[in-house]
């Protein structure tokens, strides 16, 4: 039988346009592997697998009657942030334990549209607060390549499912990491597009000024797939950009991958990102892949970014300043959680939020609280706002020397479930990635091998609405190297 979970969205597509396969058993087969073994990955939290058959049946019919939308009946997975209709969207949190949504994300419409069919809605840090998905209410996701380890977070419900082949492609939200890390845990690509580039309507807010939704695939052409339909302007969403869309996939298809391809590039490495803190094993690992990069002709040069502490401590400022303002909607009264017996208004208001929500949201709604508090707002706020604008500036100075920025997508590879690590040693482990969010850059991680048998990620930082060249330049790697092809052992049967 066809191992279709082995085969590349461009692959299910031809397969499907040339009748070698109907959407109906893609989909059935790929419902079959989550039911074998999503058990142990946890990696769902909701399967919407009626509607999906269904919708399965449509495609092919509309197939057979001439549509040819190249994407019509292929699977992908949504993350639980992002609201379906009539399907439970609960973020990871009690708080919206049974909220089903009435209306669609513009990312959902439009990936459906693409004729993409939905398998159902992925596990997540509460809120996408988290780089471990341990603070999920729906219990952890177990990393495929050692079900004892994290899959990163807060998409690590999609990171993993990517990697265990129960899905080609998925969404995933980025704020400050939550689709490159995980990715980098998983040994899968991920991108985090320029902000504004996708529509935020309908993906439950965790910080307004940093959420992006991207995509994860085995490959940065299965990414592309994706990201074409998601992306474009949303007149629902104030921030999306109105520019012209632009064609990921064409643009890969056309890239010319052998003898020197990366001639005249210029990757930017900065030694910030090669401090204290970063795994030997790792730096080792992406040392190669900058080697790697050099023999595909691109030339490496040295650029200076800001001091990744500065970076660390402005967001861990401005991130629940905007979730304790975004969460205050959660109040027990209209949907979701409510508490049992409430004595009045403000017990009701109270208990609904504090049993509603979980230890690591109830710090951030804290923290942010303070920052923005009267009396603290120019102390910490106004000032964090400042050194963003410093961030930002740094990024684009150092993109006056280089076209793309390489990093480790973390310090290090997948740690344990439950080493209970203090919050602190977790927001470190975000350094690398939440100074993209802040300049509001496009970004993605690729897989370039292993460290002690886990995956490691290099990303690839790129100026504003530079995805395609990032897509490009990390898939000439992929078209020269063989590491996103390496899947969990049990991802091989
Ligand atoms: N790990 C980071 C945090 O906890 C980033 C999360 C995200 O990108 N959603 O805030």
């Amino acid at each position: 039988m066809t191992q279709f979970h082995q085969l590349s969205v461009h692959e299910l597509a031809q397969g499907l346009t040339n009748k070698d396969f109907s959407s109906v058993e893609l989909t059935e087969y790929f419902i079959n592997r989550i039911g074998k073994y999503d058990d142990t990955i946890n990696s769902f939290i909701t399967h919407d697998f009626d509607h999906a058959l269904k919708n399965a049946q449509t495609a092919d019919q509309l197939r057979t009657k001439g549509d040819t939308r190249p994407l019509l009946g292929v699977p992908m997975a949504h993350k639980d942030n992002l609201c379906t209709k009539g399907v439970l969207t609960t973020a990871g949190s009690k708080i919206l334990y049974n909220f089903v949504s009435p209306y669609d994300a513009t990312v959902v419409e439009n990936i459906a549209k693409a004729g993409f069919i939905n398998l159902g809605k992925l596990n997540m840090d509460e809120f996408a607060m988290g780089s471990d998905n341990e603070s999920s209410y729906f219990g952890a996701v177990h990393n495929p390549w050692d079900t004892a380890r994290v899959p990163g977070g807060s998409s690590g419900g999609s990171a993993a499912a990517v990697a265990s082949g129960f899905t080609p492609v998925a969404t995933g939200s980025d704020t400050g990491g939550s689709i490159r890390q995980p990715a980098s845990f998983c040994g899968v690509t991920g991108i985090k597009p320029t902000y504004g580039r996708v529509s935020r309507y309908g993906m439950i807010a965790y910080a307004s000024s940093l959420d992006q939704a991207g995509t994860f695939g085995k490959s940065a052409l299965d990414c592309a797939y994706l990201l074409n339909p998601m992306q474009g302007h949303d007149v629902k969403d104030a921030t999306s950009i109105n520019r012209p869309n632009d064609d990921y996939v064409a643009d890969i298809l056309a890239v010319k991958t052998d003898d020197k391809p990366l001639a005249g590039k210029k990757i930017g490495v900065a030694k910030a990102y090669f401090g204290q803190g970063l795994d030997s094993d790792v730096e080792k690992s992406i040392r190669t892949a900058l080697a790697t990069y050099e023999e595909l002709g691109a030339t490496i040069v040295e650029v200076d970014i800001t001091d990744p502490a500065i970076t660390l401590a402005t967001y861990y400022l401005l991130a629940p300043a905007e979730a304790s303002s975004n969460l205050s909607r959660y109040d027990g009264v209209r949907f979701g959680y409510r508490c049992e017996d409430p004595k009045d208004l403000m017990d009701l208001y109270t208990r609904s939020r504090s049993e509603g929500f979980g230890a690591e949201v109830q710090r951030r709604i804290i923290m942010g609280t303070y920052a923005l508090s009267a009396g603290y707002f120019d102390a910490y706020y106004t000032k964090a706002q400042k050194v963003r604008r410093i961030i930002m500036e740094d990024f684009k100075k150092a993109f006056e020397t280089c076209d793309i920025i390489a990093s480790p997508t973390a310090p290090t590879t997948a740690y344990k479930l439950g080493e209970s690590l203090d919050p602190a040693t977790i927001y470190l482990g975000d350094v690398y990635t939440i100074g993209v969010n802040l300049a509001g850059l496009p970004a993605l991680s690729h897989p370039v091998g292993q460290a002690n048998g886990l995956p490691v990620g290099l990303q690839l930082i790129g100026k504003h609405w530079a995805e395609s060249e990032l897509l490009k330049t990390a898939h000439i790697y992929q078209a020269n190297t063989d590491f996103h092809e390496q899947l969990p052992k049990f991802a091989n049967t």
